[in-house]
């Protein structure tokens, strides 16, 4: 052959113009390293699924005439690490280029430019074709500002792209952002969309994945396994999202309830994050349900505003950032996780749902991340570099460049503030407001000091009391300083105590 292709595991995308003509002097490389699978403890479902997807990548490939060399996680020549698999594969094939494609994560990245810059071959990166904007777009549009309001880069792209616009050049529905319409809890009604996802079994690649010594967390669900593995189920996927739950996204797209861990949630982030489908595709569907009148503004705008705005924002902030973002801590948390993270086993009734769906499943929606487990990690002061490792092993869709932003810049407020104006953070009454999962707990939502208090309440204000010198100036802020100074003394000393009581015994909450 006269030249390799690497095709990481999220790069999965059959439109890639690699792939326009079979050409037989090339040979495409995919393969399972335990470099990858080692470098955070990962959930089983998370391993399966993109190896599954690679396996089923490969097959493709080959059917459409191309040349694939696929390396095994058991294969005997498998020397376990990428760069070194590849320098091995260069001379078995006596090939002189090698080409892959932009890798999204930083660690990745380094490893092949700085291998690469030193092999006697030619080495070329090429577009992955993904994303709408380049890995620098995002800085370059922000300059030198301190704060990088998502907002305003989610307005230029909504006119650079034309989605959701008028022939005048204003927003359809003359806003940009309709929030305040969303945000219902979810009480039952409308019902939920029908469970359309395929099945799949993977109890023999769950033995090979096992047998090769891979270590995991979570359930592997090897057995009926739900997740999109190429991109025509991706693409049913999409399909079915749009026509039964994107009309109901944006009202419940807070919304939390016991049992119900996907509500009208669409999961593409799977999909999309493994480049198996496009984003503009994505957009471009939404908005087409929206102008045939079949879902309204507010939910299509609340739904495009995530993949057009902030999913390219955050990982403009992740190469404007590394290396040393996944380091930030700004708060100076540094509490080890308690053990229920990797089992679901406590009482708090909100933390047992939200934990135990993401290791029953690879999935948690976004307001179980923020406003449940990330809400408590951050009133709690756990080491935001462990909440970082453990998002990213948890989640089927958590891949550094989008879940590390989100984990450390939004969810932590541990980069002091330049993706989000403000702490997500709260007490029981948010968790109340938005879910039933307050009503049957055995913590009482009401109390904050006591046995039964709910633990969010004193943490909540307990955090606020240690971090006020950094905090007490932040104008989103002002009110809950307000009510904290006046708050009397005795009470604010009973909080305080009662935080330190829960932080004590966190791990038996
Ligand atoms: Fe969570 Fe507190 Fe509500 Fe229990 S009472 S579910 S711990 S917020």
């Amino acid at each position: 052959a006269r030249a390799l292709r690497l095709i990481l595991g999220d790069q999965l995308n059959p439109l890639h113009s690699w792939f326009e003509h079979p050409d037989p002097g090339v040979v495409h490389v995919l393969m399972e390293v335990r470099q990858e699978t080692d470098y955070v403890l990962h959930h089983a479902q998370k391993i399966l699924a993109i190896f599954a997807a690679m396996r089923d990548f490969a097959r493709h490939l080959r059917e459409a005439g191309h040349r694939v060399r696929y390396v095994a996680i058991d294969d005997p020549s498998n020397r376990q690490d990428m760069t070194q698999n590849l320098a091995a594969l260069m001379a078995h094939y006596g090939a002189r280029e090698l080409s892959y494609q932009q890798p999204d994560e930083w660690r990745v990245s380094e490893n092949l430019r700085t291998w690469g810059a030193s092999q006697t071959f030619s080495v070329r990166e090429v577009d992955s074709e993904h994303f709408y904007t380049s890995r620098d777009e995002v800085a370059e549009f922000f300059g030198p500002r301190r704060q990088w309001l998502m907002e305003a880069f989610y307005r230029h792209m909504r006119q650079r792209h034309g989605v959701l616009m008028d022939t005048s050049g204003a927003p359809m529905g003359g806003r940009w952002n309709f929030d305040h319409d969303n945000r219902e809890p979810w009480q039952g009604t409308p019902l939920l969309p029908p469970d359309a996802r395929p099945v799949h079994d993977h109890r023999g690649l769950w033995e090979t994945v096992r047998q090769a010594g891979v270590q995991s967390f979570g359930n592997p669900q090897a057995g009926e396994f739900h997740w999109p593995l190429n991109r025509a189920q991706a693409l049913a996927w999409l399909d079915h999202f749009i026509q039964s739950a994107l009309p109901n996204f944006g009202a419940y797209e807070d919304a939390m309830s016991a049992g119900n861990p996907r509500l009208f949630h669409s999961q593409l982030s799977f999909a999309l994050n493994t480049k198996m489908l496009h984003p503009d595709e994505v957009v471009r569907q939404a908005q087409a349900a929206y102008e045939a009148g079949h879902a309204p503004l507010a939910a299509v705008e609340g739904f495009i505003r995530q993949i057009l705005g902030w999913r390219e924002y955050v990982r403009g902030v992740y190469w404007a950032h590394m290396p040393g973002y996944e380091t930030r801590n700004a708060l100076g948390h540094a509490r080890p996780l308690p053990a229920w993270f990797w089992t679901g086993q406590t009482t708090m009734r909100c933390m047992r749902d939200a934990i135990g769906n993401s290791l029953e499943n690879a999935y948690a929606h976004h307001i179980q991340r923020l406003m449940v487990i990330g809400n408590f990690a951050l009133l709690a002061g756990l080491d935001p570099g462990a909440v970082h490792q453990w998002y990213l092993g948890v989640y089927i869709d958590a891949f550094e460049w989008v879940e590390l932003p989100n984990t450390v810049g939004m969810s932590q407020f541990a980069d002091g503030g330049l993706l989000g104006t403000k702490p997500y953070v709260s007490s029981a009454s948010y968790i109340d407001r938005m879910s039933d999962y307050c009503q049957a707990c055995p913590y009482d939502r009401k109390q904050r000091t006591g046995d039964r208090a709910c633990p969010f309440n004193a943490l909540y204000w307990d955090f606020f009391a240690r971090h006020q010198p950094l905090l007490q100036d932040n104008r989103r802020l002002a009110m809950v300083y307000q009510q904290w100074r006046k708050t009397p003394e005795h009470v604010q000393t009973a909080l305080r105590d009662q935080a330190a009581l829960t932080l004590s015994r966190l791990d038996d909450l």
